[in-house]
């Protein structure tokens, strides 16, 4: 290749993340939509089948439909056969991945390690989004995740040691499945499912056996304050999106003295 990609100016990279990440977002709102339902066996369908339709009149979608965010905007927020509105939540996913890829790519260059954290914190909106709308957390996201972890650690991708990052899968499984007991006991309504577990055990892997205890300090102050906000008193609120935003203030503040002081380092 004569064209050396630092040759490239920075910006022509981020643009073409925000690219990159809208499409995957445009992809990840088929997910948020179908997988639920998948695992719930509700409908018969898969991530490819059928063909992209408006929920509305069912007529496929051409294309020019499917563009991420041009397409939402140039049809106004409905749909070109029968006008009926457009569900926000795709728009939302095209929008915040072009957000993430692009700020991972602006502040880490076009590095395997911006591939790396933007495709991580992808996944986590994903979950984030399904257990928001139907409190699951899918096995078959959850636990590739988690061996993804394992696996980048292996080539040292997450600069975590193979060791921290086992240890903090096991560890992130364990020290949930205690949290959940003793909330059990405590007030007797099960507040955790099996999916909040194999979601701490993914970002143990991710983020490290010392992540742990942050982790778990952080999800369950955010969880009660989300459970305030939400105020519905019949329905629990979800764990995930805690355990979500816990990971993004733990990755992002992985650097500073108090946090290091709750890591134990
Ligand atoms: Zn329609």
């Amino acid at each position: 290749m004569s064209l050396e990609l630092n040759t490239l100016p920075a910006a022509f990279w981020t643009v073409m993340a925000a690219v990159l990440g809208a499409m995957l977002g445009s992809f990840t709102g088929v997910v948020v939509y179908r997988l639920p339902r998948m695992v719930l066996q509700e409908a018969e369908l898969n991530l490819a089948f059928p063909a992209s339709h408006c929920p509305s009149c069912g007529e496929n979608l051409h294309w020019w439909h499917n563009l991420p965010v041009i397409s939402y905007a140039l049809l106004r927020g409905r749909c070109g056969f029968c006008q009926a509105p457009i569900g926000r939540v795709n728009l939302f996913m095209e929008l915040a991945l072009a957000l993430i890829w692009a700020g991972f790519v602006a502040a880490l260059g076009p590095s395997g390690q911006a591939l790396v954290w933007a495709g991580f914190f992808s996944v986590l909106l994903v979950l984030l989004v399904i257990d928001w709308q139907t409190m699951l957390l899918p096995d078959a996201l959850t636990l590739p995740l988690m061996w993804a972890g394992l696996l980048l650690a292996t080539v040292g991708a997450t600069q975590l040691s193979l060791g921290l990052a086992v240890w903090g899968a096991a560890g992130g499984y364990m020290v949930l499945w205690l949290v959940a007991e003793v909330f059990k006991r405590a007030r007797g309504v099960d507040g955790m499912g099996g999916g909040d577990l194999k979601l701490m055990a993914a970002l143990g892997a991710w983020l490290g056996a010392w992540a742990l205890l942050p982790l778990v300090l952080f999800s369950s102050l955010l969880h009660v304050l989300l459970a305030l906000a939400m105020g519905r008193r019949d329905q629990p609120a979800p764990f995930g999106p805690a355990l979500v935003a816990a990971a993004v203030l733990v990755w992002a503040c992985r650097e500073q003295a108090w946090m290091r002081v709750l890591m134990g380092l």
